[in-house]
């Protein structure tokens, strides 16, 4: 087998050995005492990677399948909600309430910028009798980070329903969903948590149950109610191998705590932040996160030549941008199976690279900001 490129892009990432080796076991049958212990393990770990004790539902699904699940799942014909629109995700809620002709009012966000607490609470003024707001919690395609904390505060305060898109963030970007109160958040596993893609999560508070119980949509793969009915024993067939990749996934981020994992992903982007700045590139996001890092193409240059000479040359797979962000932007992950080694070894790569091409800037002054970032800590990377 030819070896495959290094992904440092915001999904899907590397999955560690030991995840890759979980996932190859034999198949457990899934109606099994074996297969329902393994649920209730991997459930108690989850919910401290969620931080909720709240139900987690699961999905085999990609991450798209738990939001649909949730517009489904918690609105009636007759609701009103809210959509922030801020980028390829946050355009993904308009188009399923689209889909289910759910009376939708957009909060359009310039791309690359992060939604202003008070435009949720102008919104839902404005509109009266709206009952939910669809948000991200990290906004993966421009690589920008929304202050869920606050919007929460006003969601709460008018008994507003709270659904959270932490596909990309959940597990490093911090995230309280009992303590602020977000209802609903969406998680996937082929994104922070470090395993392949096919699995989908949603935790669900008790208002969103109250809710689930009135809603009128059609669903019958994604219902709730009859997944909640079948806790620890999903009602159709599981995403078994995943179920197991998961497990072990989760053991490697609790070995190494998550505050930790929280810590190291935001020194990886803060060294990557330094370091774009140094090598003349501009951040797209005015809130950059720790997914992912998302800059500007300068003017003149081929992004796409940009991406394509990282892989040829070194290997190394980043994201470019989506829509009309396409051969605008880079987008660099900081998710998944990645150490210190990656990130300088990637940032020395696209030094090379943006030399090549004949961008301006001073050869390792990239790097060196880099350096200077990591100099001030201690644990670089993970060590489980
Ligand atoms: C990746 C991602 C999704 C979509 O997930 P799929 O697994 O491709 O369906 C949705 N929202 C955000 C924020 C993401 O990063």
């Amino acid at each position: 087998m030819a070896r495959r490129d290094f992904l440092l892009t915001p999904g899907p990432v590397n999955v560690p050995r030991r995840v890759a080796l979980a996932e190859s076991q034999e198949i457990l049958y899934h109606r099994g005492e074996e297969f329902s212990e393994l649920l209730q393990r991997v459930d108690a770990k989850l919910k401290q990677v969620f931080r909720t004790q709240n139900t987690i539902l699961y999905f085999a699904a990609s991450g798209t399948g738990a939001m649909e699940a949730c517009i489904a799942n918690l609105l009636n014909t007759k609701d009103e909600v809210i959509v922030v629109e801020g980028g390829k995700f946050g355009q993904r809620w308009r188009e399923l309430c689209q889909a289910f002709g759910v009376h939708h009012h957009v909060i359009q966000i310039e791309w690359g910028r992060a939604v202003h607490p008070e435009q949720i609470a102008h919104a839902l003024d404005a509109h009266p009798k709206a009952s939910a707001v669809f948000t991200q919690l990290s906004e993966t395609s421009t690589g920008t980070v929304y202050d869920i904390e606050k919007i929460a505060q006003i969601t709460n305060e008018r008994d507003v329903l709270l659904v959270v898109d932490a596909i990309s963030g959940l597990g490093v970007v911090p995230c309280e969903p009992d303590k602020w109160g977000i209802d609903c958040v969406v998680a996937a596993s082929q994104k922070s948590l470090m395993v392949p893609p096919g699995l989908a999560f949603v935790s669900v508070s008790a208002r969103a149950w109250q809710r689930a119980e009135r809603s009128d949509l059609p669903k019958y793969y994604w219902d709730f109610q009859m997944s909640k009915k079948n806790l620890y024993f999903t009602p159709f067939t599981p995403a078994i191998s995943l179920v197991m990749a998961l497990d072990e996934a989760l053991n490697i981020i609790l070995e190494e705590g998550l505050d930790n994992l929280i810590a190291r992903t935001e020194l990886y982007a803060q060294a990557t932040r330094a370091a774009v700045h140094a090598m003349n590139l501009k951040l797209f996001s005015e809130r950059p996160g720790p997914v992912c890092t998302a800059v500007h193409v300068p003017q003149g240059l081929n992004g796409k030549e940009i991406l394509e000479t990282l892989r040829r040359d070194f290997q190394i797979k980043i994201s470019g941008g989506q829509d009309h962000l396409k051969g605008k932007i880079l987008r660099i992950g900081h998710i998944g199976d990645v150490g210190a080694k990656d990130v300088l070894g990637t940032l020395a790569a696209l030094e090379l690279v943006l030399h090549k091409v004949g961008h301006k800037f001073e050869l390792g002054a990239g790097v060196r900001a880099a350096l200077h970032i990591c100099a001030k800590k201690e644990a670089l990377c993970a060590h489980s």
